[in-house]
């Protein structure tokens, strides 16, 4: 059962002394302690016990500032699947109508069989659910305290006078505004909520392509983004991104924050959209610290990973921010029951003076390292053609390939079937010795399986040390020989 819980927060009447403002039209909202509705959170419970008794999903909504993710993150620590806030300066001061018109629009973007309110919110006035319900055309119930799921219909009682109970069966889809006491609400703490912290609300996902299986394609990202906007076009069946900007141009929504992997294909796309969008661009960001007013705060890396910058981005008109691939993990379960919609017809005619031809598929070569369980990978660090012979020695006797990372192959000391990394091959070895490797993320992103991995470098700071099993701080030229001499000893090899 798809259940969509509308929350808000509201001034905590237990941490504040509750004053007038100066013009006597409104209450004193300067430092205000805020909290989530009282009976908002007894519908949240609500929402969690049916989907944990009957399957699905629960969705909390609310329509506030920024300020507002805090209540949805509470939800979320509470057990939601996804939470979204609806946000905009046009929304400020909306009375109840206001409210559920609002809600009204996003319900009509979705498909929810419940949607629970609280019955009233401390400074509202128990409106919003039966308004919601009057606009969806949905039969409502309001001051619910008992709700039970039977042959697709609901059992639901309502508190009357006296302490009285009346009971009803309402059809689905239905609006059910939730009386305080019906459950017991769990409690989060603050571990909890902080667990949460980190995760971002997941807002708009927008893909682009052509084919077959375009729509499954669609489909799969609405268990991780609110809205999947759909943009088909013949001519961004291959994504070329010349092509592909000039369609996110026209359907872009403005001043939006657009993020990007920051990958052949970001790189590519990401500093010119950013132009033609007129916003920020900042490229291969490993973390957000969060917004302060209209400045991202964000993390890069600069001179080969030794160093971290902390960089502030104006986003006031937008910005693009391409992400670095692994530097964020992934919502381990669904975070979002969302909807796709076609955009497609925003896009018009393409077109471009980059077309693209083919793809060449690398030269297997000699040795294929992505079959190896050791490999002996060599980097800058070995400083010259002629000491590669040291990898390759180590590797004879441990039974290993020689692999290497980038600037071996440019320097044409080895082949590019041998390279290691994004643009090169993805190995999976049980260890992996880098040796003179700094540890570029475009190296490391082409070591998967996590294997056991030895780093010999002779300064202490690179940051291959940051992802190491064991560390050897020292010069790979003196220390390969030695440990191909023991390992011979080892074997009982005599040296050659
Ligand atoms: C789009 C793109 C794609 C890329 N794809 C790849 C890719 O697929 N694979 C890849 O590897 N790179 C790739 N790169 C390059 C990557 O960013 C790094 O520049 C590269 O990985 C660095 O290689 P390195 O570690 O060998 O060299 P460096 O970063 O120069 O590091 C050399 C290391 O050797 C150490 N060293 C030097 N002398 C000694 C010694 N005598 N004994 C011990 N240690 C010593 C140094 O301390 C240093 O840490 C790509 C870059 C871009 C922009």
């Amino acid at each position: 059962m798809e259940i969509l819980v509308c929350a808000r927060r509201v001034p905590d009447t237990s941490e504040n002394e509750i004053e007038l403002n100066a013009a006597g039209n409104d209450i004193e909202r300067d430092e205000l302690v805020y909290s989530v509705n009282e009976a908002d959170n007894y519908a949240v419970e609500e929402a969690l016990q049916i989907r944990d008794r009957v399957g699905g999903n629960v969705t909390v909504v609310t329509v506030d500032g920024e300020d507002g993710e805090e209540i949805l993150r509470r939800q979320l620590a509470m057990g939601a699947n996804q939470s979204v806030l609806i946000s905009d300066d046009a929304f400020n001061c909306s009375d109840g109508k206001g409210v559920a018109a609002i809600l009204k629009a996003f319900v009509d973007k979705g498909h929810y069989d419940l949607i629970l309110t609280g019955v009233q919110a401390d400074d509202g006035a128990a409106q919003v659910g039966g308004m919601l319900a009057a606009m969806l055309d949905y039969p409502f119930a309001s001051l619910v305290n008992s709700i039970a799921v039977e042959d697709g219909k609901l059992r639901v009682s309502r508190e009357i006078e006296g302490g009285n109970r009346e009971i009803n069966e309402i059809d689905l889809p239905c609006v059910l505004s939730i009386q305080t006491g019906i459950n017991e609400p769990r409690y989060v703490g603050m571990r909890g909520i902080r667990q949460v912290a980190s995760v971002l609300i997941p807002n708009l996902a927008i893909l682009t392509g052509w084919g077959p299986d375009f729509d499954l394609v669609c489909k799969s990202l609405t268990s991780s983004f609110c809205e999947v906007w759909k943009v088909a076009s013949q001519d961004l069946a291959y994504p070329n991104a010349e092509v592909v900007r000039q369609a996110l141009v026209r359907v872009l929504p403005p001043d939006n924050i657009v993020l990007v992997p920051h990958d052949h294909f970001g790189i590519d796309l990401s500093p010119g959209l950013s132009i033609k969008l007129n916003s920020a661009f900042v490229s291969d960001v490993l973390a957000i610290e969060g917004v302060e007013g209209n400045l991202l705060k964000l993390v890069r890396q600069e001179l080969g990973g030794q160093v971290s910058t902390h960089v502030q981005c104006d986003i006031s008109s937008g910005a693009v921010i391409n992400v670095r691939p692994g530097a964020f993990k992934a919502q381990p379960t669904a975070v979002a029951s969302g909807v796709v919609l076609d955009r497609s017809s925003g896009v018009g005619t393409l077109a471009t003076r980059r077309r693209y031809l083919e793809t060449i598929v690398a030269e297997a070569g000699d040795v294929d390292i992505t079959r190896h369980s050791l490999l002996v990978s060599i980097g800058r660090g070995i400083q010259e053609k002629d000491n590669i012979v040291l990898a390759e020695e180590l590797a004879e006797i441990l039974g290993a390939a020689v692999s290497c990372s980038r600037p071996v192959v440019d320097a044409k000391w080895m082949a590019k079937s041998r390279q290691v990394g994004s643009s090169g091959k993805t190995v999976k070895p049980k260890v992996y010795m880098a040796c003179g490797i700094s540890g570029a993320f475009q190296h490391l992103a082409g070591i998967k399986g996590s294997p056991f991995l030895i780093a010999i470098n002779k300064n202490p700071k690179a940051p291959i040390f940051q992802v190491a099993d064991v560390g050897i701080v020292d010069d790979l030229l003196e220390f390969l020989p030695e440990l191909t001499n023991k390992a011979r000893e080892f074997r009982g090899v005599a040296a050659k």
